[in-house]
């Protein structure tokens, strides 16, 4: 209807399928002949599949639909020699939103632009777009997909109606990955890992190849912390910095898309977040709740290694490792970040 907003946020964790929606959600816009059925009593509409929208956009090239990511500053008109850096940048919301959301649709009825990685709009970016937001053309609908809807101004929450997404059952992240062909071992260690995250799960079981693997090296750094004296620290940091850069290595060939310096960021976080995994499973034993460690492949290593330390002494180590993640990208040395972390984690 005519009061419907057209701007919206798409708000939860990475992996939950923010982006297969919105896209999804935008095909039927785009297409010529939705599909009306009932469901649950309320009339929901599909996506034909075979009208010429459907087609194009099946095939990537749907000339109203429009994916803005920070990737895209290199197509600015000042563009040519920048790189994209953490931020979203300005040039990229102004050209590629601003100036490109008043133009009329050339094929469908209505024009849709996906934003990705949304929270990484700063203040001024988002301030710039506020009119855009408050008064898209009828025919314009904007969605700004983001994990982190804290980042969002609350001018910008007001212009869009938010869509909250929810992490994934454990039991359907397990049995997609078994789909996949991983195995119920691996597959609940990456369901636990991502946290609900079924993208995050199937990606980290997909870095893979036949000299390394993610699960692998989860499973060495479980006995390398078990295991950890402080004479072993400089070894075993500098073990972890190279574990950080395969990962990246494997993740660059699934993801040939993503800039080599986000993925070696990704690669380093997701290091950290093994040890984290490992620490909230001493903190679980410690407090007696056994029933789901995340690493319940490697049970005894972990009872050994929540021997040595309380639950709250866990909950600071575990704070030490949020810690080192912000440093992650800052220009600091990663096997130095590791160094200083496992000192602590001792
Ligand atoms: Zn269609």
């Amino acid at each position: 209807s005519g009061r419907e907003p057209h701007a919206y946020i798409f708000a939860g964790p990475e992996g939950v399928g923010k982006f297969t929606t919105a896209r999804e959600w935008a095909k039927m816009l785009l297409c010529k002949s939705p599909a009306e059925s009932q469901h649950e009593g309320k009339p929901f509409y599909d996506s034909c599949g075979q009208c010429e929208s459907c087609r194009v956009f099946g095939a990537d090239s749907h000339p109203d639909f429009h994916t803005i990511s920070k990737e895209l500053v290199v197509y600015t008109k000042d563009g040519k020699n920048k790189k994209p850096g953490i931020d979203m940048p300005i040039d990229v919301v102004r050209e590629f939103l601003i100036e490109k959301a008043v133009i009329r649709p050339s094929l469908s009825d209505h024009t849709v632009f996906v934003m990705l990685e949304a929270e990484r709009l700063n203040q001024y970016s988002q301030n710039a777009m506020l009119k855009t937001l408050e008064e898209p053309p009828a025919f314009c609908t904007i969605i700004l997909v983001c994990t982190r809807l804290d980042r969002m101004l609350p001018t910008t929450q007001s212009r869009c109606r938010t869509v909250v997404f929810g992490s994934i059952r454990e039991d359907i992240i397990i049995k997609k990955l078994q789909e996949a062909g991983v195995m119920t071992t691996e597959a609940r260690y990456w369901a636990r890992f991502s946290q609900g995250s079924l993208g995050v799960a199937l990606t980290w079981s997909k870095l893979a190849s036949e000299g390394a693997n993610a699960y692998e090296i989860k499973k060495r750094t479980v006995e390398m912390l078990a295991r950890l004296k402080i004479e072993d620290v400089v070894d075993a940091a500098e073990q972890l910095a190279k574990d950080a850069s395969v990962l990246a290595g494997l993740w660059d060939k699934i993801d040939p898309d993503t800039s080599k310096s986000d993925l070696g960021r990704r690669a380093t976080k997701g290091v950290m977040r093994m040890l984290c995994c490992i620490l909230n499973d001493c903190m679980q034993l410690g407090v007696n709740k056994v029933d789901s460690l995340i690493n319940s492949d490697q049970e005894n290593l972990v009872r050994d290694l929540a021997r040595r330390f309380d639950p709250e002494e866990a909950a600071l180590k575990i704070e030490a490792v949020y810690k080192s993640m912000d440093w992650v990208g800052a220009s600091v040395n990663e096997k130095l970040i590791f160094e200083e972390l496992l000192f602590n984690l001792i």
